[in-house]
């Protein structure tokens, strides 16, 4: 038995980036340690959560759909969401990475193991003005994150080297330990007892999630471009993850960048059974609900439409002197188009119950609908206009820090009319972003079972009316430690530092921000598969030569 302190490999973190390079040290036959803060019933991190959805280029999924994708198309794209500074060295490196290995390094690393995929690519992040996926690529693994993580947990504990690992669970670590300029192992304390605890490691990858779960570093790291954070931001990232290793590779002279790049949602609602202070739940937002500013005017000149630019819709709702909204639509439009992010309450996607997934689609999920009206505190619902806006006011004034606002009535029901006598004029007339963005969308049918043709709000036979009250869910850091392509951290002169890794959310997903500004949107759970990757084989002496 090896000494339970002393180890080739020092993981920080057992989410999927630290498991993902844990099977893969164990198949080095290293010795290696997980080691981290949160307890075991939670191993696997975030991805457990997530719903599994991949942007993956040219697979085979895509081509059965008739999508001809590449890797050069891909990375136009790309470009088009990150811009890049000049001297985004790195993390522009990390993107034609990304683009040219996610078939080989993600993909094919996935399918021996059982991932599938839903046969339909789903088209998210289109851009606003097509800059941003040009093609759908967005893969959904059949049973979500939650399927993938079991299956990878499954195998590292039953894996044949599987006595050369180590779990820590509750040390929570808060330095990284270096002796004569070399890693030497990581010191911190254990989170029940407070005591102090020493592993010795000459090689530590850094694994432990990004800075969103903190969220006043949150609002410390806002982009100061857009001004003030919103006074009321919901957390729907990790409750350890505050940046505490970024700031112990900072020490060390490790370079931290772009912290204030950020992939947050722009409506969160309030969790009804919080797991940690503010969590939110990020709704995907209904694309033929009208969106409103906090006081019942739809935001314009271009109405907010999901499915194209998630940052800019952030960054509308984020600047608005109120810096929340609101979303109205009716039962009928809910039924079909409501979703929540995440494997919790895509039941249907997570069991892998496909009987279930087609009664959703096709009869509407009154399960979920129901649980968010009866649940949560920021839906409310109503037979007319008056009583609606009646019930938004009250929710408002019933809140003690959040919605500050007043709606008024006649705002919301002139935008309301406008947009509904829009669809009553018939589709040949047509002159409404909105109804625009609706025709193209419906085009695809990835996306047409999930998107209303031409909804009125009003509609008798919809009725009732909801609404549903959106604050800023803050959920990943596209920034981070600064990596080369061999997931090793670089110190402030652009040396790698001998010994130390990141990978995952803690490297910016690669680079320190490979994403850049903008995500094409499910680039993050597949490049915790690539950074990780990228740091074994450095670790094991076989470095990938792109
Ligand atoms: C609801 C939800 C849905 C999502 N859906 C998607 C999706 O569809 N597609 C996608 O690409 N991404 C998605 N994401 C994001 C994705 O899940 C995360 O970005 C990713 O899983 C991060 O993995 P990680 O291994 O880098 O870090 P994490 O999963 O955050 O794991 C880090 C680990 O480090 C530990 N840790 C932190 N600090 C310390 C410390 N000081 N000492 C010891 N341990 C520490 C934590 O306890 C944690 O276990 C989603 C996220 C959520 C919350």
């Amino acid at each position: 038995m090896h000494d339970k302190s002393k180890f080739d490999v020092a993981i920080v973190g057992g989410g999927l980036a630290g498991i993902c390079a844990a099977i893969e040290l164990l198949d080095q036959g290293l010795k290696i340690a997980i080691i981290d803060r949160d307890s075991e019933s939670n191993f696997g991190g975030l991805a457990m959560k997530s719903l599994g959805g991949m942007t993956l280029v040219n697979t085979p999924v895509q081509r059965l759909n008739g999508i001809h994708d590449s890797p050069e198309i891909a990375l136009r794209d790309w470009h088009a969401c990150a811009h890049f500074a000049e001297t985004d060295h790195w993390p522009r490196q990390w993107a034609e990475l990304y683009v040219n290995r996610s078939v080989d390094d993600i993909y094919n690393w996935l399918k021996p193991r059982g991932i599938r995929f839903f046969p339909i690519p789903h088209w998210v992040e289109r851009g606003e003005y097509g800059d941003g996926n040009s093609l759908p690529r967005y893969h959904i693994i059949w049973g979500t994150g939650q399927h993938l993580m079991l299956t990878l947990i499954n195998e590292l504990k039953h894996h044949a080297n599987s006595s050369n690992i180590e779990y820590l669970f509750d040390h929570k670590v808060e330095h990284i330990l270096t002796t004569n300029q070399k890693i030497s192992g990581l010191q911190g304390r254990f989170e029940k007892t407070g005591l102090a605890f020493e592993i010795e490691a000459p090689v530590v990858l850094v694994a432990s999630g990004g800075i969103n779960g903190d969220i006043d570093r949150v609002k410390r790291e806002w982009d100061k471009s857009w001004g003030k954070p919103p006074q009321h931001l919901l957390n729907g990232a990790h409750k350890f993850a505050d940046g505490t290793l970024h700031d112990a590779v900072a020490k060390i002279d490790g370079k931290v960048t772009h912290l204030h790049h950020m992939w947050n949602y722009a409506a969160g609602i309030h969790h009804p059974q919080p797991g940690i202070p503010k969590e939110g739940l990020s709704l995907i937002p209904p694309k033929s609900a009208l969106w409103l500013d906090a006081t019942g005017k739809r935001f314009g000149p271009h109405p907010l439409v999901t499915g194209f630019d998630t940052h800019l819709i952030c960054k509308r709702i984020a600047q608005d002197p109120y810096g929340y909204s609101w979303q109205v639509l009716n039962w009928k439009i809910a039924l079909k188009e409501i979703a929540v992010s995440g494997a919790e309450s895509n039941t249907a996607f997570r069991d892998r119950r496909i009987m279930q997934l087609a009664r959703d689609i096709f009869l509407g999920n009154h399960k979920l609908l129901e649980y968010l009206v009866n649940e949560c505190e920021d839906v409310v619902t109503a037979d007319s206009l008056e009583e609606l806006v009646g019930k938004m006011n009250e929710l408002n004034s019933a809140s003690q820090t959040v919605g500050k606002g007043t709606v008024d009535l006649e705002n919301v029901k002139q935008a309301i009319q406008r947009y509904d006598a829009q669809i009553d004029l018939g589709k040949e007339f047509h002159n409404d972003d909105q109804l625009r963005r609706i025709a193209q969308v419906r085009q695809w049918r990835g996306d047409r079972s999930r998107t209303c043709k031409f909804a009125k709000i009003m509609e008798k036979k919809s009725l009732p009316l909801v609404a549903f009250r959106e604050f800023i869910v803050s959920r990943k850091s596209m920034g981070g430690i600064q990596t080369d392509l061999e997931s090793r951290v670089l110190a402030n002169n652009g040396q790698a530092i001998p010994g130390l890794y990141a990978a995952g959310e803690a490297a910016g997903f690669g680079g320190g921000g490979s994403n850049g500004l903008k995500s094409l949107e499910g680039t993050f759970i597949s490049n915790c598969i690539l950074n990780a990757r990228m740091a074994t084989r450095s670790i094991g002496g076989q470095p990938l030569n792109p």
